[in-house]
């Protein structure tokens, strides 16, 4: 089956690249595996006009909208190849379903691998957080944690420190040096050198952390900063540039959200290397308009 644009990834980014190339009158087909980032996470803050609604909840209303043009169609399920072909592209399922288009968006996400100490998955999205602008504020105003994932984290640390009193567990990875030990002064954080054996829900909404030594520290919420990587393949194999970040890649895309394969847009977390809906739903609104763009003056 051919469309004008195929969108690959169906949440934030991709429902509003869809909403303006289906705006621009074009055939789109979504392609959706279901699993947007923020799934953990029982509410999203920040979000113009959406603050404080579970993400399930702005994601169902967003596609009901999308599938009111009767020229989108959306297909659940997982896209496991994308190639050029001939003037446009190839997309196949793991199901081995191919469909063709003129145009591609990538807004396919990234998935979070967090630190390897146990208990902190399960509270990932609730208690273990890694955006302050997006879970800060309902946390804010009591003893907060910084778990470390190298010398960096105290910059996290640096921000974080603005919602409340934090420490910052190095988890047994780094001593501050003298500069960084007056940056820590000056933010009041405090500083713990030993290495985290497990987190705990503390049955009051808060978590202990537990250290080395038998010894515990109880804190509202600990934040960290998982590495990111590709939630899908596809941009590699089509060969498209990437960034390197501190904590992981994102497509290069140029100001209409293209990459660096003619015809093939990305946009949201995959294409950015700060992550946040309100950016992922703006650069999937340039990167809908540039591929329709293209097919009119391209
Ligand atoms: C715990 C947590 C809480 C957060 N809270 C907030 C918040 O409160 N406010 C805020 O603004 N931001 C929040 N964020 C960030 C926010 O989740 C992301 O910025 C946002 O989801 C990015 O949207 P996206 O469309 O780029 O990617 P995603 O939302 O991750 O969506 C990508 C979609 O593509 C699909 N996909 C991937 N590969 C394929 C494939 N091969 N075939 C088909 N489909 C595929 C996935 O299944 C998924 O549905 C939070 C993040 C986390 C981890």
């Amino acid at each position: 089956m051919q469309y004008d644009v195929i969108v690959v990834g169906g949440s934030f980014a991709g429902l509003s690249a869809a909403m303006y190339a289906a705006r621009g009158r074009r055939k789109v087909l979504v392609i959706d595996a279901g699993q947007p980032r923020n799934r953990f996470a029982e509410h999203s803050h920040g979000f113009f006009g959406q603050d404080g609604r579970a993400p399930s909840d702005i994601l169902e209303e967003a596609r009901g909208q999308l599938l009111a043009y009767p020229a989108v169609k959306v297909i659940d399920g997982r896209a496991d190849q994308a190639a050029v072909s001939g003037n446009g592209f190839e997309v196949r399922m793991d199901n081995g379903e191919g469909f063709g288009a003129t145009r591609l968006v990538l807004a396919t996400g990234v998935r979070d691998i967090l630190p390897d100490v146990p208990g902190l998955t399960d509270q990932w999205g609730k208690t273990v957080l890694h955006c302050p602008y997006c879970h800060g504020y309902e946390v804010a105003g009591g003893p907060l944690g910084v778990l470390a994932t190298g010398p960096m984290s105290l910059h996290q640390a640096e921000l974080i420190s603005d919602w409340g009193d934090v420490t910052l567990f190095a988890n047994g990875l780094f001593e501050p040096d003298a500069d960084q030990a007056r940056a820590l002064e000056k933010r009041n954080i405090r500083f713990e050198p030993a290495k985290v054996t497990e987190v705990q829900e503390d049955g009051s909404g808060g978590l202990v952390v537990r250290l080395d030594g038998d010894r515990g520290a109880s804190v509202r919420a600990l934040f960290t900063a998982p590495r990111n990587v590709m939630a899908s393949p596809l941009a590699e194999q089509l060969g498209c540039a990437f960034n390197e970040g501190p904590l992981g890649r994102a497509i290069v895309v140029d100001d209409k959200q293209e990459t660096s394969v003619p015809g093939v847009y990305a946009a949201g977390d995959a294409a950015r290397l700060m992550h946040n809906i309100a950016f992922a739903v703006s650069g999937g609104a340039m990167a809908g308009v540039a591929a329709h763009q293209s097919l009119v003056f391209g």
